[in-house]
């Protein structure tokens, strides 16, 4: 649905325009930090060929979709030679990286079968909703997940976002107690705050992400 700032509906235009033998199709980041911003993809003979982003200038009543190094990065995720395509199956004992290929339907049996198992034996808080990790793309929201959990019988939830948390924590730290967390740090901090400090809000969240995903 096309936002609307005031009155006016506003039609966003964060595809640019291709080159010739290119095709450009625009879709979101599915890294999991959540932001969605704008990835454009440029195909050229059925491959991803470069990524750009939103083209417009900020605006304060439209601010774009500007996607970060991880957004343009989407390009060497999908073509990476270790990305996983289809499902498999460990076969070795954890951590011995030995694995078998297994069909779709076979994959979702064995989830389905394992699922029920730890509900029927243990009950279902033994099942812990993890869905904001991996993908965060409007494909993967955490909405499906959580419909099936609920339908399921329920299942153990998050305390608040696995990652936002320590979000929340590195702006009070770098900005102090008073200042203003804004979710997915996109909005445009105080000069005087950016003069103060050597990162934004952007930044801050990246860090603050690291720091938990390396424990
Ligand atoms: S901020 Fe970066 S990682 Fe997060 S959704 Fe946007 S492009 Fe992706």
């Amino acid at each position: 649905m096309a936002p609307r700032v005031g009155a006016r509906t506003v039609y966003e235009s964060p595809r640019v325009a291709p080159k010739p033998g290119e095709t450009v199709v625009t879709s979101t980041c599915g890294h999991n930090c959540g932001g969605r911003c704008v990835v454009n993809a440029h195909v050229r003979d059925g491959r991803i060929v470069k990524i750009s982003t939103d083209p417009r200038k900020w605006t304060p009543e439209m601010p774009p979709l500007h996607a970060c190094v991880r957004g343009f990065g989407q390009m060497e995720r999908v073509h990476h030679p270790d990305r996983l395509l289809h499902p498999l199956r460990r076969v070795g004992s954890r951590g011995s990286g030995e694995f078998e290929p297994i069909g779709w339907d076979e994959a979702l049996d064995e989830v389905a079968r394992q699922m029920l198992r730890v509900r029927d034996t243990y009950g279902p808080a033994a099942i812990l909703d993890c869905s904001r990790t991996g993908s965060l793309s409007m494909l993967h929201s955490r909405a499906t997940v959580q419909r099936l959990l609920h339908m399921f019988g329920g299942c153990t939830e998050l305390w608040t976002n696995i990652s936002s948390q320590a979000e929340v924590f590195a702006v009070g730290i770098t900005y102090g107690a008073k200042a203003d967390y804004k979710s997915a740090g996109r909005e445009p901090i105080p000069s005087e705050r950016a003069r103060s400090s050597t990162s934004s809000g952007r930044r801050s969240r990246a860090c603050a992400s690291s720091a938990l995903t390396r424990g």
